[in-house]
């Protein structure tokens, strides 16, 4: 393992080829002298805390790319809450030691103000994405996303960038941004990995108490409860239903829970034969802010 910058003193497995680098300059240098060889690179970003959602993401890349690069980067501009950024999860060496066991060949860990530094305008409208869900209840959140994302794709310049449908309106503005900006890269969205009771992994989780890591779940059951419903026909008229099935755990409150079509985000019309109806949620469970969503057909 090779280690510039301030996680250099961590040779976990000497034999392990794993570059990790803080600085922007150094990272695009080294990716283009490996690109220079004809070689693939392959890119996923994330903010840390790495659970199996990331490594499968990871196993993506690995799968079609020569290179894998990884970002570790707890992105400020996105957080419209203080007080979420501050306690956002951060485990740098667990996520070092599992990116080193996996193979991963490139770690970015930038430093905001470094990063930041390199922002060139840029026009993109996602507007159409931002007016509800994530956008309505975390006013500049996509604009954070996609102003380190661009940043990243500057940086990194991958063949191959991998997101996961975890975060659907996210892959929605990710496509947008590609499209607006002509960038040259194939977009890859992955499947939700779930936890064995159906809760959809998270860096968040391991915030959740005892009660409430029982409670959540329930988020993932009023989504298969939607599902059902529309397969058996019943178009709307559940949501009430699926609503009560989620608050009837006393530590979760509702932020959003809607179907909509998954191409646009509009409001599902089940007379539109063109819409994809998709359920996306949001809950807090506590003070903890968890999101889901469930293609419904
Ligand atoms: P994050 O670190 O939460 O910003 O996530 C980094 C990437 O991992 C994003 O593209 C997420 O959509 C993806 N991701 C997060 N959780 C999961 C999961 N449970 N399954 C698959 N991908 C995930």
């Amino acid at each position: 393992m090779q280690s510039y910058g301030k996680y250099s003193n961590l040779p976990r497995f000497p034999q392990c080829p794993m570059i990790i680098i803080q600085q922007p300059d150094a990272v695009s240098s080294k990716i283009s002298s490996i690109r220079q060889s004809g070689k693939k690179i392959g890119f996923v970003p994330t903010m840390g805390a790495l659970h199996e959602g990331h490594l499968s993401l990871l196993r993506a890349a690995q799968s079609i790319c020569d290179i894998t690069v990884c970002s570790i980067f707890v992105n400020p501009t996105q957080f419209n809450n203080p007080d979420d950024l501050l306690k956002y999860p951060r485990t740098p060496e667990k996520d070092l030691a599992l990116l080193e066991e996996i193979g991963c060949d490139i770690v970015f860990m930038p430093e905001a103000d470094e990063l930041y530094a390199m922002e060139k305008p840029m026009q993109i409208d996602i507007r159409h994405l931002e007016s509800r869900f994530e956008g309505a209840s975390r006013p500049g959140h996509f604009q954070g996303v996609c102003r380190v994302v661009n940043l990243f794709f500057q940086i990194v310049q991958p063949d191959d960038a991998f997101f996961g449908l975890k975060d659907f309106q996210q892959c929605m503005v990710i496509q947008s941004m590609v499209e607006q900006l002509h960038l040259p890269i194939r977009l890859h969205f992955q499947p939700t990995l779930r936890e064995e009771d159906g809760l959809a992994m998270s860096s968040r989780n391991i915030r959740l108490n005892e009660a409430q890591r029982k409670a959540a779940p329930i988020i993932y059951k009023a989504l298969c409860f939607l599902k059902e419903k529309m397969e058996d026909g019943h178009q709307d008229g559940s949501m009430e239903e699926a609503k009560a099935i989620i608050s009837s755990e006393k530590e979760l409150k509702i932020d959003y829970l809607e179907i909509a079509d998954a191409r646009t985000l509009a409001p599902y019309d089940p007379n539109n034969v063109d819409m994809n109806p998709v359920a996306l949620a949001a809950v807090y469970d506590g003070e903890v802010r968890l999101i889901d969503n469930l293609l419904l057909k």
